[in-house]
């Protein structure tokens, strides 16, 4: 049997940076991963160039059961703070948009920044390796693993969520979760491309690869309006602007989109439009193409055989008044679409839902019901947008677990 301190489960973002702390603190610890890879989900990231954090981050950019939980940690362990590791590995990135922060070269730096900073807190690897059973006495843990039985008085489960089932993600944390009396939070796909019944897709199948910028809306009461770039794919809609909808969007509601170009109403673009027709000689068709010059023109066809829309069909602009404008402003001010479900955790990011964040407290993210027991990153009911605000969370919640080990010392 081998005695440490802190026993790390799930050597990826959290897992890391938890494992490193802990390690530099002067603990003894131990960190566990059952794939042949380090950290694949840090590699695939960003495009294969780690989206690692986001210039500004707070408990809004995230949805969870709780929407303060994620407070206390986030501010425990800034973006400034995971900015000046990486400048102390001299790892070069740039700032892409919206205080994204991507490396120039690749995910990799991360990853072996991460790594030595592991090695620099003589963490002890246990790579590939599993976890077949977990007990605790009252006061330590006791890990049955295929590197035989670890003891610790902490154990700290940072197995992520669910997406991308074929580079190692499992319900190990969920299950976990509830062996030791924690709640779930209902889980699913999110910042996941979404899809449509091939029946009512069918008019949109040849608009696959067109791309445009848009005002984007999940189904949730409080969900934000989000501006990015929609992508039309052959089963549905994907692209920034629907991955963002999609964490706030429920089976059976609603998403809505505005692809107008600009912040407006349906109400506010159908007066837009009227004023637009005064002394306008084109006909209808070319007359729509001009109010919306940044779409593309696959896009311009396929509003126009919409069959609400075809009595523009063979107009004059000057003809044209509230009932044919009504619909137009409609479809691209407030355009509603019903998708009948996601890609799933195949392609999803992450996971919205997961462990409770009742049964935790916020300042450590320690169990309430098992002392030493913590959860940290994504199996954490707290998905954050796309823009890096999931590593923001995985950096501060591993940041804050081992800061709260150390602290008991
Ligand atoms: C394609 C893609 C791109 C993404 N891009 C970005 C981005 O650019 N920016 C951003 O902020 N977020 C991004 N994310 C989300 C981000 O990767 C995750 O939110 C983050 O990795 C979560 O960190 P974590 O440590 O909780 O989990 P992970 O990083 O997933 O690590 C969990 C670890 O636990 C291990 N594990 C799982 N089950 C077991 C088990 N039973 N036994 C032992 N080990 C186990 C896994 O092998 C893994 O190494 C992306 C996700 C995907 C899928």
């Amino acid at each position: 049997m081998q005695q440490f301190d802190v026993i790390v489960i799930g050597a990826g973002a959290a897992g890391l940076m938890c494992a490193a702390q802990a390690g530099q603190g002067g603990l003894r610890v131990a960190l566990l991963d059952h794939s042949e890879k380090l950290a694949e989900k840090i590699r695939i990231s960003g495009g294969g160039r780690c989206n690692f954090t986001n210039v500004k981050v707070s408990e809004d950019n995230f949805i969870s059961e709780n929407p303060r939980f994620a407070r206390a940690a986030l501010a425990r362990y800034t973006p400034a703070n995971f900015i000046a590791l990486v400048k102390q590995y001299n790892i070069p990135f740039h700032e892409k948009h919206k205080g994204q922060l991507f490396c120039d070269r690749k995910s990799d730096d991360i990853i072996d920044m991460l790594a030595a900073e592991c090695n620099a807190g003589k963490v002890k690897w246990f790579r590939p390796h599993s976890v077949n059973a977990v007990e605790h006495d009252g006061s330590q843990f006791r890990l049955s693993t295929t590197a035989g039985v670890l003891q610790a008085r902490n154990v700290v489960v940072a197995s992520g969520g669910l997406p991308v089932p074929k580079i190692g993600a499992t319900d190990f944390g969920l299950k976990l979760a509830k062996q030791f009396g924690h709640t779930l939070v209902d889980q699913r796909p999110a910042l996941v491309p979404l899809t449509f019944d091939s029946g009512m897709w069918e008019p949109f199948v040849g608009l696959a690869g067109v791309a445009l910028p848009v005002y984007s809306r999940g189904s949730d009461s409080n969900a934000p309006w989000f501006d990015e770039d929609l992508l039309f794919t052959h089963r549905g809609l994907s692209g920034p602007a629907v991955l963002q909808a999609s964490t706030y969007w429920n089976p059976g509601k609603p998403i809505t989109l505005n692809l107008s170009g600009r912040e407006t109403d349906a109400t506010a673009l159908q007066t837009d439009l009227l004023q637009a027709t005064l002394g306008a000689k084109a006909n209808a068709e070319n007359w729509f193409a001009a109010q919306v010059p940044h779409w593309p023109k696959r896009l311009v066809q396929a509003w126009l055989n919409k069959p609400e829309l075809q009595s523009l069909a063979g107009r004059k602009v000057a003809e044209l008044g509230k009932k044919q404008l009504g619909p137009l402003a409609q479809r691209i001010a407030a355009w509603q679409l019903v998708p009948s479900g996601t890609e799933g955790y195949k392609k999803a990011e992450v996971m919205r839902g997961g462990v409770n964040t009742s049964d935790l407290q916020p300042k450590t993210l320690e169990s309430r019901k098992i002392p030493g027991l913590y959860f940290i990153g994504e199996v954490v009911d707290v998905t954050g947008w796309l823009g890096g605000y999931n590593f923001q969370w995985a950096w501060a919640s591993g940041y804050t677990a081992a800061h709260a080990i150390l602290d008991q010392k």
